[in-house]
């Protein structure tokens, strides 16, 4: 829709410096209040992350978004990674464990001689058809 007035409109189309019917990036106004009640708008783009406080134009105090929207709350919702998830399982001493029993298996040869003959059954196979 935006790309509509970059295109030929042909002559007699309307001049491109009048602004009615342009249309502009999606934006939003974000209004933010000073502790001394001084009320002021900032446009901001609608992709653009909008900060929770900002200083105020009038006398330079930090000023907090009249929507009462903070940044600290998006954060909250933070990606938990794989390592998260574990921990909120399994405590550290218990990790360490279950690493020293992993380890115990593969110095014992336990663990690494069934996976090194499921791994290496597939081209003991190849070689014989070819
Ligand atoms: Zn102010």
């Amino acid at each position: 829709m935006a790309d509509r007035s970059l295109r030929g409109t042909g002559l007699g189309a309307k001049s491109f410096e009048d602004e009615a019917g342009v249309e502009f990036a999606p934006r939003r106004e974000v209004g933010f209040d000073c502790p001394r009640a001084h009320h002021f708008e900032l446009v901001f783009a609608e992709e653009a992350e909008i900060p929770s406080v900002w200083e105020c134009p009038r006398c330079g105090a930090e000023s907090l978004r009249s929507d009462g929207q903070r940044a600290e709350a998006k954060e909250e919702k933070a990606v938990r990674t794989h390592w998260d998830m574990l921990r909120e399982r399994r405590s550290i001493p218990e990790l360490e464990d279950l690493l020293a029993e992993r380890l115990t298996l593969l110095r014992s040869g336990e663990l690494s001689a069934a996976t090194f003959a499921r791994t290496s059954a597939p081209s003991t196979r190849a070689k014989k058809t070819a």
